[in-house]
């Protein structure tokens, strides 16, 4: 629902935070994350568009507070408890992947559901025979489906919601 979405933070992820970037974004979060960009850059952009960045990086995480904007420094090396530090301090309210709100872990965009039977030719046959429903991203058009991926990312995401 987009109302809903519009209240929702969107972050800007540090360089060495990629597998976080990509999990925000199967859940739905915009999470703007570039492998490799100066600091003074991420500051600027993360400040123009009102995200939150996260980042391991005590220098960022310090000059961001300078410029006001919010950020969320990890502490914790282990991963659930990264996610953990995340949804506490920007007050996430949906933790659960869904096909329907998951952005494109590539590139942060949009997805849409599509019908199986126009990627036929796109997708493996055994990937086809066992999953029905599949997405593709609205900029870059990689196609997406509830794979192994997903269901251990769905694990994850239970443990999370275990509190
Ligand atoms: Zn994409």
């Amino acid at each position: 629902m987009p109302d809903e979405e519009e209240n929702e933070p969107t972050f800007f992820v540090d360089a060495m935070l990629g597998n976080i970037a990509n999990k925000l974004r199967l859940m739905g979060y915009d999470s703007r994350y570039l492998a490799d960009i100066e600091d003074d850059e991420l500051i600027t952009l993360a400040k123009i568009d009102n995200r939150i960045i996260i980042s391991r990086d005590k220098d960022l995480i310090r000059k961001a507070l300078k410029y006001d904007i919010k950020s969320i420094f990890i502490k914790n090396k282990e991963e659930i408890e990264q996610f953990r530090e995340i949804i506490n301090k920007s007050n996430l309210k949906i933790i659960k992947i869904d096909g329907h709100r998951a952005r494109c872990p590539k590139c942060n965009s949009k997805t849409k559901l599509i019908n199986k039977k126009n990627i036929q030719k796109k997708i493996p046959d055994r990937v086809l025979d066992f999953n029905d429903k599949f997405w593709q991203c609205k900029n870059c058009d990689q196609i997406f489906w509830e794979g192994t991926h997903i269901k251990n990312l769905q694990k994850f995401v239970g443990q999370l919601n275990e509190r």
